[in-house]
């Protein structure tokens, strides 16, 4: 019986004991049990093969001693020591090391004491933990929080990080210190509201709840605030942005506030604003017609003046609109103008005629002007209209008047010439009879004079009959050679104090008025020999140029021209203005007039000149 009760005891120690070791085996932490002196008893499977070690390596040795002493911390060493004499635990003991097979690890050590019934033995069952993997991705998660948090802390504009329902201020960067005008002790860690009491009152913490409840983005620009600033409260305008912040798991866990301060281009935009407020008011009240418009020529302002004029709304006119305005034949040449001025910034003038509210149109100077940045690049435009229609007016009288009072003289001098001319017959048709010299030298001055006059009135009727339109254009074929020979050959008559040598030979024809041309010769040489000292040489040459054109130069060796008139002379009316020019006669139309004339034939004017050296004009004609 007794016997019977022992196997049966046996059989129940050997279940148990199998029992618990299955239990033993199936923890995935791996465990030692060591005896009082720190011995090894046994370990279980995934001990071994966490530490890669099998049961003959380890069995029966002291736990300090294993493997070279690679467990023998002092930590461990010492609460183990007390553990069984002290009966305490070992709680989340953590230790590093490096295991010379295994590399670095990090270990958590727990540690209790357990008593084998049979023979009462106390044992200590030790549980290690490897949280290497743990304790890395913890470390980068940390190392990540870090870079964040010194990403608000670095930014160069105010920002911060809130958490939770209560928006409790995490980190705060100095910019956002600053805008508040509080430390960091009294913000970080403390619900918002209750350090900035305003964010209530303002109504911000309702949009920080939205934010952080909905989980939308807010953005608000130039936002109107009374913050402390240099130890006082200032206006200061700023930008807003909250963003919601989420965990790994995408759960809204805080708001992100930037906020950024424009306080310095709202100022600047208002005063901006201000200034143009002012300019328009001037504006208003200039008499000119007043415009203004974008970089592109996208007209965006007229001044009343110019409303009233044309009698249309801002919206008609703007952009494009006001073009419907410009008289039609005006305004290819003026759309040329405006876009080249657009495209290159220069300056824009022009005339041109613009219906006002009448449906009539008003002939108009209109200039603009580019002004550009520092950088040079155009911002706007500002232009101005100015009525000039009376003007306008003034001048086709006055050009009326000229050409009548040219026809009127053109009979009466043409008239004197043949008398001078029948009695130059008649005194070269009787050699024999004496006359005295006086009489034969005025009759030659009278003739000269006559020339002259003659000249000056053909030019003021080509003048006005080019304003008008009425100059005729009759195209021959002209042989240039011929043409500047005969025109030579007159002039060297009635010119005998002056040398006129002429160099060119075979040329190329070209297509063009002769009348005209002939004129235009004519002009250049008699300035040449006006403009110089008799006695003087003047040189026509004649060559081809670029194998399709012909160039005819004027040489002389006058008065000059000084640099700064070169430009004008062939502006119409323009006479250099100096004493000695003042003593030849002339009404400064003779260079506008040749130069609109090589103009319209397709040729162009060029001129070297030095003072008190000589001129040489010349000109270019597209050969036929
Ligand atoms: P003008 O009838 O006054 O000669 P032009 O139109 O022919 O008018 O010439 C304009 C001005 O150019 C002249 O007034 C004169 O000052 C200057 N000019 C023209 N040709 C010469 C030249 N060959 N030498 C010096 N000055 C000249």
């Amino acid at each position: 019986m007794v016997n019977q009760e022992i196997n049966s005891l046996n059989e129940n120690i050997k279940v148990a004991l199998h029992y618990a070791e299955r239990i033993i085996a199936t923890i995935r932490v791996p465990l030692l049990v060591l005896d009082k002196d720190f011995n090894i008893k046994s370990a279980n499977k995934i001990f071994y093969k966490t530490f890669s070690v099998n049961e003959g390596q380890i069995a029966g040795q002291n736990i300090f001693q294993l493997s070279n002493g690679q467990w023998d911390f002092p930590e461990l060493r010492d609460l183990l020591q007390n553990l069984l004499p002290l009966k305490t635990k070992i709680l989340d003991l953590e230790i590093t090391s490096n295991f010379s097979l295994l590399g670095k690890k990090v270990l958590l050590i727990n540690a209790n004491e357990i008593i084998n019934k049979l023979s009462n033995e106390k044992l200590i069952l030790l549980a290690i933990e490897d949280v290497t993997e743990r304790r890395l991705l913890k470390e980068k998660e940390s190392e990540i929080q870090d870079v964040f948090t010194n990403m608000v802390i670095q930014a160069p504009f105010a920002m911060m990080v809130m958490r939770g329902f209560d928006h409790i201020i995490d980190v705060i960067n100095e910019p956002a210190l600053k805008l508040i005008g509080k430390s960091s002790a009294d913000l970080v860690n403390k619900p918002i509201a209750d350090s900035i009491p305003k964010i209530k009152s303002s109504g911000y913490i309702n949009i920080l709840d939205k934010v952080f409840i909905e989980g939308e983005r807010y953005v608000a620009t130039e936002q109107r605030f009374v913050l402390p600033h240099l130890g006082a409260k200032e206006v200061r305008y700023l930008s807003l942005v909250f963003d919601p912040f989420k965990n790994k798991e995408g759960v809204i866990t805080g708001v992100i506030a930037v906020c950024n301060d424009v306080t310095t281009q709202v100022i600047a935009h208002k005063k901006m604003e201000e200034n143009e407020m002012r300019f328009h008011l001037i504006a208003d009240f200039m008499p000119e017609k007043i415009w203004t418009a974008d970089a592109e020529g996208n007209k965006n302002y007229f001044n009343n003046r110019y409303l009233n004029f044309t009698g249309l709304p801002f919206a008609d006119l703007k952009n494009w609109g006001w073009k419907q305005l410009i008289h039609p034949e005006d305004w290819p040449e003026n759309e040329i103008l405006w876009r080249a001025s657009i495209s290159s910034g220069e300056d824009y003038e022009n005339m041109l005629r613009i219906r006002n509210a009448e449906g009539e149109y008003k002939w108009h100077m209109s200039r603009a002007t580019a002004l550009l940045d520092e950088a040079g690049h155009i911002q706007m435009w500002i232009g101005t209209k100015t009525e000039i229609q009376s003007v306008k007016e003034e001048e086709e009288k006055r050009a009326n008047f000229i050409k009548m009072v040219s026809h009127e003289l053109k009979t009466p001098v043409t008239s004197i010439k043949g008398y001078v001319q029948l009695l130059q017959l008649i005194i070269d048709s009787h050699p024999q009879t004496s006359l005295p010299e006086t009489f034969t030298n005025s009759l030659e001055r009278i003739s000269d004079l006559i020339n002259r006059q003659t000249r000056l009135i053909n030019e003021m009727l080509d003048l006005s009959r080019l304003d008008s339109g009425q100059l005729e254009f009759h195209s021959t074929e002209i042989n240039m050679l011929n043409l500047v020979t005969e025109v030579i050959e007159d002039l060297r008559l009635t010119n005998p104090k002056h040398k006129i040598n002429f160099v060119g030979n075979k040329l190329c024809k070209v297509n063009g008025d002769k009348n005209q041309l002939e004129q235009v010769l004519v002009n250049l040489i008699g300035n040449a020999i006006k403009y110089s000292a008799e006695g003087t040489d003047v040189l026509v040459t004649v060559a081809m140029q670029d194998q399709n054109k012909v160039k005819v130069s004027v040489k002389d060796q006058g008065i000059g021209i000084d640099k700064k008139d070169q430009e004008n002379i062939f502006d119409r009316f323009y006479r250099v203005s100096g004493k000695n020019e003042q003593t030849y006669p002339g009404f400064g139309i003779g260079l506008y007039i040749s130069k609109e004339t090589v103009t319209r034939h397709g040729g162009s004017f060029s001129l070297e000149s030095e003072k008190n050296v000589g001129s040489t004009f010349s000109f270019t004609l597209p050969c036929a």
